[in-house]
């Protein structure tokens, strides 16, 4: 199999990858602040250009997108040049290569099933917990995307009467458990929180502030619940939790007491929660998944 591209768009950093079949390292690596304007593809597409004998091309970037037609919808954390853009389509016709595109959450469990911490393991939910939360399930070695590639969207599915969130629901995990809900919380119970926003609360948990800690244990709390509801929906073999707020070794084991606590069926109980093991490379290595995928059947 020629090697592939994989594109990892993220709200501020675009990163780049070339991957060739059987090895895990990347062989190539370009990273640049993510266009805001213009031709907000120009700059990639050259990018991509320029590496050698590329068979596909798979691309993360954040939702709302429609993976079936490889268009961005309307994203709030890109820019509006980039809302509307058929991403596939027009790198397939600059590259003339097959191009995939889809959400990062969805690509972090493509990623850690096919080359991380969930290898041989399914299904694979993984839950990235940072400025928001997003979730993707794999199944059988494919994400599962429901009727429209829209499925597992748990961070917008709520678990309290908590405060309204940005999708216009209240109580949802995005809300209650992400780490600007973190920050939030620990803002209202008093305390300062600087430009640091989550790290700087966990990181006080973790040092033994009581205030920083009961934070952290409600928001580990409402994220366990949410867990515990998608361990009774899908029944992983393993759930993998990505992102900056997942970093902390406190969140984590608080978050799974949690779920042992709101487990009930015993069924369930013992479920494998661990740290993704890809850390902030789970999306683009779906993305190579992806475009691996795409080379194998490029219809
Ligand atoms: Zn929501």
């Amino acid at each position: 199999m020629s090697p592939v591209a994989a594109v990892d768009i993220g709200g501020t950093r675009t990163r780049i990858a070339l991957f060739a079949e059987g090895e895990h390292e990347p062989r190539e690596w370009k990273e640049f602040p993510t266009p805001r304007g213009g031709d907000v593809l120009e700059e990639i597409s050259a990018a991509l250009r320029e590496l050698p004998g590329i068979g596909a091309v798979g691309v993360g970037c954040p939702g709302p997108l429609d993976p079936r037609s490889g268009v961005v919808l309307n994203p709030p954390n890109l820019s509006a040049a980039w809302w509307g853009l058929e991403v596939a389509g027009i790198l397939e016709e600059r590259l003339g290569v097959p191009a995939a595109l889809e959400n990062d959450a969805n690509l972090g469990a493509l990623g850690e099933s096919a080359h991380g911490g969930g290898c041989g393991r399914d299904p694979v939910l993984y839950v990235t917990v940072s400025t928001g939360i997003g979730t993707g399930l794999v199944v059988g070695g494919e994400i599962f995307g429901g009727a429209r590639g829209y499925a597992v969207e748990l961070g917008h599915a709520p678990i309290t009467d908590g405060p309204r969130c940005r999708c216009g629901r209240f109580g949802c995990p995005e809300v209650v458990a992400s780490g600007t809900a973190i920050a939030r919380r620990a803002r209202e119970a008093g305390r300062r929180v600087g430009a640091g926003g989550a790290r700087e609360v966990l990181e006080a948990a973790a040092g033994g502030d009581g205030l920083a800690r009961r934070v952290v244990e409600a928001s580990a709390r409402d994220l366990g619940r949410a867990l515990a509801n998608a361990v009774y929906a899908y029944d992983p073999e393993v759930v993998l939790l990505g992102g900056g707020v997942s970093q902390s070794d406190l969140f984590l084991e608080l978050a799974r007491e949690a779920v042992e606590a709101e487990i009930t069926l015993p069924a369930f109980r013992g479920v494998e929660i661990r740290r993704a093991h890809l850390g902030e490379r789970s999306g683009i290595y779906g993305a190579r998944a992806l475009a691996e995928r795409r080379a194998a059947s490029p219809g």
